[in-house]
């Protein structure tokens, strides 16, 4: 399991493209993006002109792209690589998309005779660069196995959710569960400050109460009480308003086809769009923040 197809080099795909070649992997890599490629080219990795030419004659071939469209597209759509394909590739996708999409793209690949995970991460970018990613995975469990050495090599945890789709169910609630964290997180510091306290004071406090949580402990949105978040660069970089919206998005579906009651995550979703809306897609979604300021 040497020869791996990488494509989509974003800023999850690209740390997570760039460990396995540090690990020894013989990549090839692929983005529409010159820019993200050649990124990759410095690094070391062989780069192709082409998605095609990037699963071509591989033993592993991993994507991670924005959205639903994007994975069906690849895989389903116009010029399919699914139909065209050579080689007999374990398929891993490790972008967030709908569970039924994950679905039917694994459907397709197990007709044409492959294995296919859907292998949803989570831990940001941060996690992408350190290695320390969590995998939720889902699909047969013999195809899991062939792909936990690169799992190990990318993150620290791997979980098997169930068949295919179940990872992007996980995933989906999870994110949901952040996305609410992040904006009661928000609303707290803000309420702390506009009483008089300082926000790193107050974060400390909350760090050692019952009130604590990954936003605030790991990815405090209040700038200058971390360093090394995106609330400490003016939200530059790291899990887009936009994409936590798309998933925000994704839980609504899984709530309307299950009828199930989100609440909460319904609240939070029309507030990351109100934010959106603002100009705020392409920031960081602990951004979020800024809702609440004078
Ligand atoms: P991104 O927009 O930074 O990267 C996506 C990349 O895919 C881009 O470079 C784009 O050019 C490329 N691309 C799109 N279509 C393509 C195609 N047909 N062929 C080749 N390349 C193509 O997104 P990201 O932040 O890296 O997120 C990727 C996925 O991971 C999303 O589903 C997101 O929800 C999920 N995710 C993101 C984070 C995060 O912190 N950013 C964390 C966990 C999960």
């Amino acid at each position: 399991m040497k020869k791996v197809g990488f494509i989509g080099l974003g800023h999850m795909g690209a740390p997570m493209a760039l460990n396995l070649l540090k690990a020894g992997y013989d990549l090839k890599v692929f983005d529409l993006n010159p820019t993200a490629l050649k990124a990759l080219a410095d690094a070391g990795a062989a780069t192709t002109a082409s998605a095609m030419d990037a699963a071509n004659d591989v033993d592993v071939l991993i994507t991670m792209l924005p959205s639903s469209p994007h994975v069906k597209q690849l895989y389903i759509g116009e010029g399919a690589l699914l139909q065209n394909i050579s080689g007999q590739p374990l398929i891993i996708d490790c972008s967030t998309i709908a569970p039924d999409a994950a679905k039917e793209v694994a459907a397709a690949a197990r007709r044409r005779g492959l294995d296919m995970l859907d292998a949803p991460v989570s831990g940001g970018v941060a996690g992408a660069e350190a290695g320390t990613l969590t995998f939720i995975v889902g699909g047969e469990a013999s195809a899991l196995k062939k792909g936990t050495p690169l799992f190990n090599v990318m993150g620290k945890n791997v979980f098997h959710a169930g068949d295919n789709g179940a990872g992007q169910v996980a995933k989906i609630c999870n994110n949901m569960l952040l996305g609410i964290q992040m904006i009661s997180t928000a609303e707290a510091l803000q309420l702390g400050v506009n009483n008089g306290l300082d926000p790193a004071v107050l974060s400390g406090i909350m760090n050692k109460s019952s009130g604590n949580n990954w936003a605030l402990e790991v990815y405090n949105p209040y700038p200058g009480v971390m360093d090394n978040v995106p609330a400490s660069r003016e939200y530059e970089g790291g899990f887009l308003v936009d994409l936590m919206s798309k998933d925000l998005g994704l839980a609504t579906e899984a709530m309307l086809s299950s009828k199930s009651s989100t609440p909460m995550g319904s609240l939070a979703k029309s507030l990351y769009a109100l934010h959106a809306s603002k100009g705020n897609g392409d920031l960081d979604f602990s951004s979020i923040q800024k809702l609440f300021q004078p």
